[in-house]
């Protein structure tokens, strides 16, 4: 099948490496050049796991090209994939559909043959009808349909999640276009559901599964500050009911709060149509205001544990929102370091993979090391803000040596709790008490 993908960014470039990979003839638009320049000269634009390696094979068998020109991406294809961002409007809140509104009304005029318009960007209930608008005011007559085509792959995953989709869902309200993505996840029917439905159905499926998924780490994260105030530990809690089918295991790891260009914007962008039809959801306006909270408690602590120190220095480790992708937007360690900073600290920061980014970002703000002991040295905090399993092998022993004051303030609970204390470490992670008050607890008791 022939596809062209608007946009490159994290979804539309990982789906158009899978679909060339499948055998599709796949061609990605973006009307950024310098993006198209680098990966025509084969240079990879994000990080994701596998996704080089597969990039240059498919590149080499002549089944993905790049392009800027919507006219040389659209004009033949099959099915046109709308891969652009959707960020929040900076007022509203709302999903920002100006790239959306853009890209339909480019490629409008492109159209020849019957072609299948895919939304894969997520987007609010009833977009489907606009972009059937827009293109057939630009071009009357042309065949085509507009399906919604949710795209539900993990930053850090996806790879692997487009290979193995847990399911895929289809807004299609014609026979034609099913058939067409029928054709397209033929590789996948054995293995996995391919649920058709109508199109507003898959929209809000979209923003109903990640607002779930907010509220899930925001309800974790509430029972944490239970288990800190009085005693419980947090990791067997969430063990404990983890092992409840009904709740299941994924998403009850506390930390500092959900980010990522996803979960903080798609919460808003629920709460903001459902106000639009005034629908009440207390539940996701509960979330979305504690995940903002969290993150300044995460930053109060860290300056707390370093309140008596003068000109403290404080170690970073983790910038991305999460493990396994360069990607920092609405990262919460963004959102720390941003307040750490209002408070004039001197912060030393290293991420395995989101260095570049996080300087796009932050610029001289901070300073970054080459690697995690070289975050460490002369540092009177170390605040660990992203899950990545690399900051578990952390020697504490070096870290020890290294450090001015031996403090770890551990928001993803990655470093070994009693080795820290055996190398004379204060030690807070996340949903226990801190072993001294907890002592103080067992005194009383
Ligand atoms: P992104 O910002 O990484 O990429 C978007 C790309 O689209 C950019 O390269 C931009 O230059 C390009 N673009 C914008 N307008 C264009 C136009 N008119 N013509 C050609 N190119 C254009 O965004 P992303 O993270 O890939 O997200 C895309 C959509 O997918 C969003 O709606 C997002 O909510 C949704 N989504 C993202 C994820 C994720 O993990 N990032 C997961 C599921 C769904």
């Amino acid at each position: 099948m022939k596809v062209g993908i608007i946009g490159t960014g994290y979804v539309g470039l990982p789906t158009g490496v899978g679909l060339a990979e499948l055998g599709n003839n796949v061609i990605c638009i973006d009307r950024e050049p310098k993006k198209i320049e680098a990966l025509k000269a084969g240079k990879i634009t994000l990080y994701e796991e596998g996704l080089e390696e597969l990039f240059h094979k498919n590149v080499k068998a002549g089944r993905l090209h790049f392009t800027t020109s919507m006219e040389e991406g659209v004009s033949d294809a099959d099915l046109v994939i709308i891969a652009v961002g959707t960020p929040p409007h900076p007022i509203t809140k709302e999903a920002d559909m100006k790239y959306i509104h853009a890209a339909a009304t480019e490629l409008a005029e492109y159209l020849k043959g019957y072609t299948v318009i895919a939304t894969k960007s997520t987007v609010p209930v009833g977009t489907g009808d606009d972009i059937e608008a827009l293109i057939s005011k630009k071009n009357p007559f042309v065949s085509f349909d507009v399906i919604s085509l949710p795209e539900f792959l993990r930053e850090g995953f996806a790879v692997y999640d487009f290979f193995h989709p847990d399911r895929i869902i289809v807004g299609a309200d014609t026979e034609r276009a099913r058939n067409v993505i029928k054709e397209l996840y033929k590789p996948f029917a054995d293995k996995t559901k391919i649920l058709f439905v109508k199109r507003r159905s898959s929209e809000t499926i979209k923003y109903a599964s990640n607002a779930f998924l907010a509220m899930k780490i925001h309800y974790i994260n509430e029972m944490a500050n239970f288990c800190e105030a009085t005693g419980a530990d947090i990791t067997e809690v969430a063990q404990g009911m983890g092992l409840d089918t009904r709740i299941g295991n994924r998403f009850l790891n506390p930390g500092p709060g959900y980010g990522g260009s996803c979960f903080p914007k798609d919460t808003l962008a629920m709460s903001y149509m459902a106000r639009q039809n005034n629908v009440e959801m207390t539940l996701i306006n509960a979330a979305i205001a504690g995940n903002a909270k969290r993150k300044q408690q995460m930053a109060e602590r860290i300056l707390n544990a370093v309140k008596d120190i003068e000109k403290p220095k404080i170690a970073i480790l983790g910038l991305a929102f999460k493990n396994g992708t360069d990607d920092c937007r609405e990262s919460p360690a963004m959102e720390i370091i941003g307040h750490l900073l209002e408070h004039n600290a001197n912060i030393i920061a290293y991420d395995p993979k989101a260095m570049g980014t996080a300087c796009q970002l932050l610029g001289d703000k901070i300073g970054y090391a080459d690697n995690m002991y070289a975050t460490l040295q002369g540092a009177d905090v170390l605040a660990v803000l992203t899950e990545w399993q690399e900051f578990k092998t952390l020697d504490l022993a070096q870290a020890s040596r290294l450090m001015r004051h031996k403090i770890i303030i551990d928001c993803r609970n990655l470093i070994n709790r009693d080795e820290a204390y055996k190398n004379g470490f204060k030690y807070q992670g996340i949903g226990h008490k801190e072993q001294e008050k907890l002592n103080e607890l067992r005194q009383v008791a």
